[in-house]
C-alpha cells in the first residue's frame, strides 16, 4: 500500500461497532480518513473488542501508519431495572416510585439499583429518564426509595438510562465493570482511556493510576459538575472530550454550545487534545448524506481548532459508516482551505508558557511561517514536544518523530501532527539527517525546500526541548 498522508490537520475518530467490525471495513474506514478508532465498552463483549484491536493493528501494520485506539469505558451510567411487560406508559402528573426492589416494575414503581443515588437525591431534584425524554421530580425520600412526580410522561422501557443533573454523585467515575474492562484492554495496547461521567479531578487521578503510563486518560466532560471543576480536571486530564450526548441531557440546550466552546478554549490553553463528539452527523445513521446543520456543526469544530471530530453510532451501528467518515474528511478539508479558518486560528493562538519547550515551539512556528517551511519536524520522547508545537497551530504540518509506536499512536489524535516512528538519534546532525529523509519520504518536502527541526538535547530524555534548526532538503 502507498504510504498514506492526510491532507488535513483536524483528525477523525470513528467508533467501531456491529456495522464496522470486519477487517475490510476497518481498512476502508482508515483509508477514507479515520485516524483513531474508538471502542465503546458500553456495548459488546471483551472478545469483540479484542478482535477489533487485532484488526486495527493489522491495518496499521499494512499501512505503516500509526493508528490510535480510544477505549471508552461506560462509567457510572445509571439505569432503571426492568418491567413486567418490558415497558410502561408514565402519565404526566402521576406518582412513580424508584426503589431497591429488584422485582420487575409497573406503572407505579421500578427498581433503581443505585442506593447511593437514592441517598444523594434531595427533595425537588430532577431525574431524567431515557436521555431526558421523561422527567421526574422527587417528592419524598426514604432510605430505600424515592417517591416522584412525573413532570413529563412517556414510555419507559427496560434498563433505560437515568440522569441526575442536580446531584453530585457520591460515586467514582470508575465502576467495577470499568476496572475489569481496563484490566482487560490495557495489556492489549490501547492509547487513550475514555473516562465517562468525570465529576472531580480525583476521578482522573484514579484512572491515571490504573493506566500507569500505558495509555493517556481522556476525560469525557458530560456532567454539569465537571464544568464547575473544569480547570482542576483539565490540569490532570491528558485529553478531553466534549461529550455532548450526556451533557446535552443534563444541561438545557442553550447551555450546551456555551459549555462546548468553554471546554475547547480551556483545553487549547493547556495544549491538551480536545475531541468534539456526538450527533455530529447523526442523520447519517440512516441516510447517505448529512443535514446541512450537521455539516455546519463539523465545520464549526474545525474552525474552533478542535483536535478531532468523532463519529459514534454513525460509524458503529449506522448504514453508512464509510460515507460518514468520507463526509467528515470532505468538510474538514474544505474548511481548512478557507482563509477565515487560518485567520481564526492565528487570532486565537495562546501565549507560550514560560518554558524553554514553549519558547522553542513558538519560535519554530514563527520561523516556519517566515521562511514558508514545508514542515516542522519535532523529535519527541513523550509526545510533549509535538503537542507544544501543535498547540501553536502552525501553518505547516508537524511531523512528530516518536521513538516508540505507543507515542506515535497517541499523536494520531493530535491536531496537525503526522506521527512517524523513528529509531533514536544521538546528535543534532543525526536528527537533521533523519528529519530530511522522513520529510522527503512522507511527501512533505522536495529537494531545495526547507524544514524546521526541533529537538531536545541530550537526546533520549523527555522534557529537554531546547534546540531549533532550519534545514534544506
Ligand atoms: P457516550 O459518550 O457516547 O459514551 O455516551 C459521549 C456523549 O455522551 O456524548
Ligand atoms: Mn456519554
Amino acid at each position: 500500500m502507498e504510504r498514506l498522508r492526510r491532507h488535513r490537520r483536524t483528525k477523525i475518530i470513528a467508533t467501531l461497532g456491529p456495522a464496522s467490525s470486519t477487517p475490510e471495513m476497518i481498512q476502508q474506514l482508515f483509508q477514507t480518513g479515520a485516524d483513531v478508532f474508538r471502542l465503546n465498552f458500553s456495548h459488546g463483549a471483551h472478545a469483540d473488542h479484542a478482535a477489533r484491536i487485532e484488526m486495527i493493528r493489522a491495518v496499521e501494520k499494512r499501512s505503516g501508519r500509526p493508528v490510535g485506539i480510544l477505549a471508552d469505558v461506560q462509567g457510572p451510567k445509571l439505569r432503571v431495572g426492568t418491567f413486567q411487560s418490558g415497558r410502561v406508559q408514565l402519565q404526566t402528573g402521576s406518582q412513580f416510585t424508584l426503589d431497591m426492589n429488584p422485582a420487575p416494575g409497573d406503572a407505579r414503581r421500578v427498581c433503581l439499583p443505585h442506593p447511593e443515588i437514592i441517598a444523594a437525591a434531595e427533595i425537588g431534584a430532577t431525574l431524567l429518564l431515557d436521555d431526558g425524554k421523561l422527567r421526574l421530580r422527587v417528592l419524598r425520600k426514604r432510605d430505600d426509595h424515592l417517591l416522584t412526580e412525573v413532570v413529563t410522561g412517556g414510555v419507559l422501557s427496560d434498563r433505560k438510562g437515568v440522569n441526575v443533573p442536580d446531584v453530585v454523585l457520591p460515586i467514582p467515575a470508575l465502576t467495577e465493570k470499568d476496572r475489569a474492562d481496563l484490566a482487560f484492554a490495557l495489556p492489549l495496547g490501547i492509547d487513550y482511556i475514555g473516562l465517562s461521567f468525570v465529576q472531580r479531578p480525583e476521578d482522573v487521578e484514579e484512572a491515571k493510576a490504573i493506566a500507569a503510563g500505558r495509555a493517556l486518560v481522556l476525560a469525557k466532560l458530560e456532567k454539569p459538575q465537571a464544568l464547575d471543576n473544569l480547570d482542576a480536571i483539565l490540569d490532570r486530564a491528558e485529553a478531553v472530550m466534549v461529550a455532548r450526548g450526556d451533557l446535552g441531557v443534563e444541561l438545557p440546550p442553550e447551555e450546551v454550545p456555551i459549555a462546548h466552546k468553554r471546554i475547547i478554549r480551556a483545553a487549547q490553553l493547556r495544549g491538551k487534545p480536545v475531541v468534539v463528539a456526538t450527533q455530529m452527523l447523526e442523520s447519517m445513521i440512516s441516510a447517505p448524506a448529512p443535514t446541512r446543520a450537521e455539516a455546519s456543526d463539523v465545520a464549526t469544530a474545525v474552525f474552533d481548532g478542535a483536535d478531532a471530530v468523532m463519529l459514534s453510532a454513525e460509524s458503529a451501528a449506522g448504514q453508512y459508516p464509510r460515507e460518514a467518515v468520507n463526509m467528515m474528511d470532505r468538510i474538514i478539508t474544505r474548511v481548512e482551505r478557507d482563509e477565515d479558518w487560518r485567520a481564526g486560528l492565528d487570532a486565537k493562538r495562546p501565549q507560550p508558557e514560560k518554558t524553554s519547550a514553549d519558547a522553542i515551539a513558538a519560535a519554530a512556528v514563527q520561523v516556519a511561517h517566515t521562511i514558508n517551511a514545508r514542515a516542522i519536524v519535532a523529535f519527541t520522547e513523550s509526545g510533549a514536544t509535538a503537542l507544544r508545537v501543535a498547540r501553536e497551530k502552525p501553518d505547516c504540518p508537524v511531523i512528530g518523530m516518536a521513538v516508540s509506536p505507543p507515542i506515535a499512536r497517541r499523536l494520531a489524535a493530535v491536531w496537525g501532527v503526522h506521527a512517524v516512528v523513528t529509531s533514536s538519534v544521538h546528535s543534532m546532525t543525526e536528527a537533521v539527517e533523519h528529519a530530511r529523509r522522513i520529510a522527503r519520504r512522507e511527501g512533505f518536502a522536495a529537494k531545495g525546500e526547507e524544514i524546521v527541526v526541533v529537538a531536545g538535547m541530550p537526546f533520549g530524555q523527555a522534557g529537554t526541548t531546547n534546540a531549533l534548526r532550519v534545514a534544506a532538503l
